[in-house]
């Protein structure tokens, strides 16, 4: 059987002048089974409808923030630089997506712009807004965990990781501020912040906030994320 091909989003950096994959996506994909393409920057709707047809599932990695534009908000003074290029293609192509039920497996950036893009809000600069929290933007390496998180009883995640609580790393500057009504809350950390969501009403749509392609060759769990989500990309 041909292996799935999955698109992963591109990153982009500050002033939109460069797109990229970060190799850990690409490695962290081909060690389970699939065929990582890096999809282009672009919002062109025809585009967009051809790509959601062409790949078998789709990863939304880590990246820049997103514009408060997104869930209606303004933009406060500790949002860093987004790219309103890239939430305008996600937004489209999610569409497209959801459309379609194909798997949608979202990373730290990609949890928080399905919640965005579904009806929730995020906490644009989680240090000054959440203050009292624990720090979720770790100076260990990155495979390195940071913190710990429960798993939401009854969820795939708890399912297929059969724990109640383990520990992630942690490389996040926003947050889930109030849930979209379509997901469901798959992890908490202990600072009780949303890390980890699912959308029932679809085959696989699942994103964690932490970062399983970091950890990848030393964690089991995080090897496990990316089975499950090649898994539901060969059906
Ligand atoms: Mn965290």
């Amino acid at each position: 059987m041909d292996k799935p091909v999955i698109g992963v989003l591109p990153g982009t950096n500050g002033d939109g002048s460069g797109f990229f994959m970060v190799p850990a996506y690409a490695r962290s994909i081909e060690a389970s089974g699939g065929i990582p393409v890096m999809l282009p920057l672009t919002a062109d709707e025809a585009v967009l409808r051809q790509l959601a047809a062409l790949c078998a599932g789709f990863l939304l990695p880590g990246g820049q923030d997103i514009s408060p534009m997104v869930y209606d908000e303004p933009v406060s003074e500790g949002c860093g630089p987004c790219c309103a290029e890239l939430d305008r293609m996600e937004l489209l192509l999610l569409r497209e997506l959801l459309d379609r039920d194909k798997p949608v497996f979202g990373i730290c950036r990609g949890l928080q712009f399905l919640n965005a893009a579904l009806g929730g809000t995020l906490y644009q600069d989680l240090p000054s807004e959440r203050p009292a929290g624990i720090s979720h933007r770790q100076t260990q390496s990155a495979d390195a965990p940071c913190h710990s998180v429960m798993l939401a009883e009854g969820s795939p995640l708890q399912a297929l990781l059969r724990a109640d609580t383990i520990s992630v790393n942690s490389f996040h500057h926003q947050a889930v501020k109030t849930l979209a009504p379509p997901l469901s809350v798959a992890a908490l950390s202990e600072d009780r912040l949303v890390e980890a969501v699912w959308m029932p009403s679809k085959r696989f749509v699942r994103a964690v906030q932490w970062h399983p392609e970091l950890s990848f060759m030393t964690d089991e769990n995080s090897r496990r994320l990316f089975a499950d989500f090649v898994a539901a990309c060969c059906i």
